[in-house]
């Protein structure tokens, strides 16, 4: 039973232009939109790390390697030493090689387009596998990480209790125009308004469609 009360009418067309036009959505885009390899390696980068850290970090990589057969002809060693400003970089190295190793002896170095092969590389979740589709080979997917899942609930769109289960929500939900632009609006307005502890409701632009659900 739910014993919340939703007052207000959750238009996702309305957020998501209110949101666009808020935020400079195109940060991520800009650096890896087409290139499959740079989104999933980036995105392996980033998982448990901050974004200003993990950036500057993406890009030192990719000066050397920005695709499998550049990527294992470095060691172990000297991938660590490149990325070991971000937490956990020593699985990550080892997750990275490993996966470039098998992009280029199965997949003949490109990377699968697909949930169900993204999901079969050790390291590899919904969130990654969705920001490959969605931000490498630019096909609709909705990547869901602690913002998106979070926000989602706030607004009062889903009642969910994990980002799995948001994922799978949201895409009975949002027309599949918006699945790309859900992730990139809701993780800029998760960092800058709409924050897990405190949220700047006063200020927020999307406040006359959302219910302001806190569990
Ligand atoms: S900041 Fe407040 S009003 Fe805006 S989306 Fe978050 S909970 Fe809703």
């Amino acid at each position: 039973m739910n014993e919340i009360k939703m007052n207000k009418i959750v238009n996702t067309e309305k957020i998501v232009n209110l949101l666009s036009n808020y935020y400079p959505v195109h940060v991520m885009e800009d650096n890896y939109t087409g290139n499959p390899y740079k989104a999933l390696v980036s995105c392996l980068l980033s998982l448990r790390t901050r974004d200003e850290i993990t950036f500057p970090v993406a890009e030192k990589l990719f000066e050397k390697a920005d695709n499998p057969y550049e990527m294992v002809k470095l060691s172990y060693e000297e991938l660590c030493e490149i990325i070991k400003s971000i937490n956990y970089y020593k699985t990550k190295a080892e997750n990275i090689l490993n996966i470039s190793k098998i992009l280029i002896e199965k997949y003949k170095s490109e990377i699968p387009s697909t949930m169900e092969e993204l999901l079969a590389f050790k390291g590899v979740g919904r969130k990654t596998a969705n920001i490959v589709i969605s931000v490498g080979f630019q096909q609709p997917a909705i990547a869901v990480d602690t913002h998106v899942h979070r926000i989602s609930n706030r607004l009062g769109l889903v009642f969910t209790k994990t980002p799995e289960e948001t994922e799978f929500k949201l895409i009975k939900i949002l027309p599949k125009k918006h699945w790309r632009t859900w992730n990139q609006i809701l993780v800029l307005h998760g960092k800058a308004t709409c924050k897990p502890i405190t949220p700047l409701c006063h200020i927020c632009p999307i406040i006359n469609y959302c219910n302001q659900v806190f569990k």
